[in-house]
Parts: structure tokens; sequence; C-alpha cells
């Protein structure tokens, strides 16, 4: 085949075969006629079926709304993640999801539009290799957390992950006044160095952005951080001393947890979008 394809293919088809041993020889082909250009490997369809199945639990479970997006790191290079194309979360389909590199660069873009955040995504990946998911959102609750400085704290053991806090990003710190979107390199930096080792940060007057080691994860915090807030909301509106898991209870959840992963969530909640 290679002979077929004539000696100054040769090499890049080698370099292709050392990074994907698995590519079949109608992807080789594929490379070799974008040659110069980035790979258009077919992109891991369960991957993308779950990614599809997050972008829908997270519009039916109302953190998503026509805005907000969800992605994956890739199963095969970490080096690169999964997002849809520039659409309304709600209507992803599988032909929508697009590959980046971390520098959130489309690998084969063919004209469709993107997101303009989603640096956040590719900077949380460069920062934060344990991190294999990530979900930005504008949920309503979360943002009298962000605008007041009062922190959320965790109320109870779905959430327990806020104990390991959930900073506040200020756009404005980062790039003086601007449109509140992050949408260079530099503002997704910022708020990735903001995030720091935690499962979330809150983004003054914009929404939140939750990372997790799977989509089952992402989607679970981002569903139950929601919650926290609404409940820590309204506990305050009692009056009376509100008592939080204490560091101890946190950390022996996230020890041993079985609710970490929401994955009964998550069968749940895939399911219901098959139903609707
Ligand atoms: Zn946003």
């Amino acid at each position: 085949m290679i002979g077929k394809l004539g000696a100054g293919l040769a090499g890049v088809l080698s370099v292709v075969a050392m990074f994907s041993a698995r590519a079949p020889d109608a992807t080789a082909v594929s490379v070799a006629q974008n040659a110069g250009g980035p790979s258009r490997e077919p992109l891991e369809p369960q991957l993308v079926a779950d990614l599809v199945a997050a972008n829908r639990v997270l519009t039916l479970q109302e953190i998503f709304e026509g805005f907000g997006h969800v992605s994956v790191r890739s199963a095969r290079n970490p080096e690169r993640y999964l997002l849809s194309r520039s659409i309304a979360p709600g209507l992803v389909t599988p032909a929508d999801v697009m590959e980046f590199d971390l520098e959130s660069r489309p690998i084969d873009q063919r004209g469709r539009s993107l997101y303009s955040e989603r640096f956040i995504h590719g900077e949380i990946y460069k920062a934060r290799p344990d991190v294999r998911a990530v979900v930005h959102n504008h949920a309503p609750a979360l943002i009298p957390f962000g605008i007041t400085g009062v922190p959320l704290r965790p109320v109870y053991h779905m959430s327990s992950f806020v104990g390991a806090g959930v900073p506040t990003f200020d756009i404005r710190r980062a790039g003086g006044a601007t449109d509140m979107l992050v949408s260079t390199p530099a503002l997704g930096r910022e708020l990735a160095a903001t995030l720091g080792k935690g499962p979330a940060v809150l983004m003054r007057g914009h929404g939140a952005t939750v990372v997790g080691n799977s989509l089952s994860q992402v989607v679970g915090r981002s569903v139950y951080l929601e919650l926290n807030a609404r409940i820590q909301l309204q506990a305050t509106t009692l009056g009376g001393p509100i008592t939080y898991l204490s560091p101890d209870e946190v950390e022996k959840i996230r020890i041993g947890g079985e609710q970490n992963a929401y994955s009964r969530d998550w069968d749940l909640w895939r399911q219901q979008i098959v139903e609707k």
C-alpha cells in the first residue's frame, strides 16, 4: 500500500503508525491526503456516545440552557479532548462532536463553528493531568455565591466535594474589563490557576466550571454543586446556625464514598434521556 502512495508519504505513514498502532489503512490514507495537517482518525465511538449523553443529561437537569458545554479527554491521546461544535448542548448529536488539541485548536474543523470559551477546557486539561472531563455552565443558583464572596460550603453528603473548596475566578483581575467570556488561552490559564487542584471554580457574574475524573463524576458534580447552592441559600434564610459537613466527614467520603462517581445517578439520568 505504501508503494502506491509513493516514497514521500512513507515517512508520514510510519510516523502515524508510531502514534496509532490501531489506525486502519483507510485512516492512514486519510492522514496522508491531509499531509502537513492534523490527523483525521475517526473519533472514539463510545466516548462520543457518552459525551452526547452528558450534554443531554445536563440539559434535562437544567444545568445547561442554550449555552454551556461539556468535554472529555481522549482515551487514546491525553493531549486531545472531545467537545461539540458550537450548538445548544441539548441538540448535540455524535456528528457534532469534534476533537481538539490542548491549545484548543480543532483537529478537523470542516467549517464548523467553535465555542469561543473552549480554552476553559484545553487549559484545564493542560494544568490538571488527573482531569478527564470538564463542564462549563451558567446555572443561576451559583451566581449569588460568585458575586457576594459568601463561600459555598458542603451542606450534605451528595456534594461533599464542595468541602475541598470552590474558589471564585474574577475575570477582571485577569483581563480587566472584558465581555466576561474566557475566550483566550491566557484567560483559560488564569481560570485553571484559580481552580487549582479543586473540583470546581465559580466565575463572577458568569457561572462555574466543574472538573472530574470521568464524565459521570463531572455530570454528578455539576448537578450536586447547583443543588448545594440552592440548599445552602434555603438554609441561610431559616436564620439559625448552619452545621456544614466537617473536614473529617468530607475526607471520609472522599476516600470511601460510594457517591463519588455518581454512577447510579448516571445510569438513571441516561435512561431518562432515552425515554424522553
Ligand atoms: Zn460561559
